[in-house]
């Protein structure tokens, strides 16, 4: 079945979903094509707490009263914008609260090809359905891009897991789990598995963990002036790299991409120190230089200060971070790969959020070399979300308004509102429409 529609956003995560309420919001008609929060739901440990301060873990409408405080209020549970620890059920329920409210027309399919057709896509459906859009989101997250050392690559799973695919951990209990890293994931991890009866190893390769310090609530005029309050962390750097993402995007290529990929990096959460420190065995200065599994469990050869050794487990999480590939999307074309004359896998982007090639945005974590490291949180979406939605509408505007897609050869009928086509926006929606904020 072929259907079309103006804009087809891939990813139903925090960015896709606020995307798609601001296209809603100024009429542009499209779909928004993935399961609502699944990396949330299913590749998130649950009991898992979020890193970013809850005012920083909002997704984004264009009007008041849709954010996690908002949600907190209607179903009467605690919120404080700074040092509250948000659990990750809490920040899912809000998610999909938010697309029952602001986004009806989500398809729950993986896009398995994009490919451009005549001045548009033409997207692949996991259903079978295949739909036509003049434009496309990349709203992807970090799926896909998950990072693993070479001397752990090629061991089979499930003896060596990533931390972007482990979900429930239940099956971790009275198991010897090994963790490869030292930032949220690790630790996040350790004291998880810890908790629930496994026997946890942590190799790290630094010599020390950065532990965030912990969060000062009610501070001065002067202390907030001094160090202010931004997505990212307390100070001026990151107040500008969280709400200027503009700015960012006037450095030059080098710096940015060195930005980029180095800065805000691996450091523990103040609320996981005292679950790992004197809880779980963790080994500074350790690189495991070569595994393998033997015998039903992983061999890991690991050099430290004190000379090689051989660590041993039945499972190995490699939590060692990701590294943004967009050439690694097998759904991807390799007309578009081509097309997006990607920096070492990094897209580069406009101002818009627009790709090389036109009419393709990439958002969010995949175009942090353009806006910098807040396009990995979800605070990112802030700024990304309006932008995007005000230049697809313009384009849409320029191109004949409310006119639907019609690319050659495809039934009218099966254009918007036919067949997994756009749907009525909820009464919520329509409610909605008071000022921006
Ligand atoms: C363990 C962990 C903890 C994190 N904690 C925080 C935190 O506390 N705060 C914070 O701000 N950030 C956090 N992040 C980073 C955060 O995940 C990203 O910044 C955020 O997910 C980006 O949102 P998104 O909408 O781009 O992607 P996602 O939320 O990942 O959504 C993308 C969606 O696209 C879907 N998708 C993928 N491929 C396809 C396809 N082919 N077809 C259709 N759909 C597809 C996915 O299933 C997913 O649902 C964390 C990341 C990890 C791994």
């Amino acid at each position: 079945m072929i259907s079309t529609t103006d804009t087809a956003i891939i990813g139903a995560g925090p960015y896709g979903l606020s995307i798609s309420a601001h296209l809603s919001h100024r009429g542009v008609p499209h779909q928004v094509l993935g399961e609502p929060m699944l990396a949330w739901r299913n590749f998130m440990p649950p009991g898992m707490l979020m890193r970013s301060e809850a005012f920083a873990s909002d997704l984004y409408a264009p009007f008041a009263g849709y954010r996690l405080e908002d949600y907190s209020r209607r179903m009467h549970l605690p919120y404080a914008p700074i040092g509250m620890r948000l659990p990750l059920e809490r920040f899912v329920e809000y998610g999909l609260w938010f697309q029952s409210q602001l986004v009806s027309h989500v398809r729950p399919v993986e896009v398995t090809e994009l490919r451009r057709q005549h001045d548009g896509f033409r997207v692949s459906l996991s259903d079978g359905g295949t739909l036509l859009a003049r434009r496309a989101v990349v709203a992807l997250g970090l799926k896909g891009f998950e990072h693993t050392p070479p001397s752990l690559q090629g061991l089979p799973r499930p003896h060596v897991l990533h931390s972007g695919e482990i979900g429930n951990l239940m099956w971790a209990r009275g198991k010897r789990i090994v963790i490869v890293g030292g930032g949220q994931s690790a630790l996040g991890l350790a004291a998880l598995f810890n908790e629930l009866g496994a026997h946890v190893r942590v190799l790290v390769r630094d010599s020390i963990i950065t532990w965030n310090k912990d969060p000062e609530v009610d501070r001065s005029l002067i202390s907030r002036m001094i160090r202010p309050e931004g997505g990212l962390a307390q100070g001026w750097y990151p107040y500008v790299l969280s709400e200027f993402p503009q700015v960012f995007r006037s450095l030059g290529q080098r710096l940015r991409k060195r930005i980029a990929e180095t800065s805000f990096g691996p450091s523990g959460a103040w609320w996981l120190r005292d679950r790992v420190v004197g809880k779980v065995d963790v080994q500074m200065q350790t690189t495991v230089r070569q595994g393998a599994v033997h015998n039903g469990e992983v061999v890991l050869d690991v050099s430290s200060g004190s000379g090689q050794s051989t660590v041993t487990g039945d499972h190995v999480v490699v939590a060692t971070g990701f590294r943004v590939d967009l050439a690694r999307h097998p759904f991807l074309s390799p007309e578009i790969v081509a097309g997006l004359s990607l920096v070492t896998g990094w897209p580069e982007v406009s101002r818009n959020f627009e790709s090389h090639v036109p009419g393709l945005y990439v958002t969010g974590p995949a175009s942090a070399m353009s806006f910098g490291p807040v396009l990995r949180f979800v605070y990112g979406a802030k700024y990304a979300a309006p932008r995007i939605a005000r230049h697809v509408s313009l384009r849409h505007a320029e191109e004949g308004g409310s006119r639907p897609f019609e690319p050659l050869g495809v039934p009218q009928a099966h254009a918007e509102g036919g067949p997994g086509g756009l749907q009525r926006p909820p009464a919520a929606f329509q409610e909605a429409k008071v000022p921006a904020e």
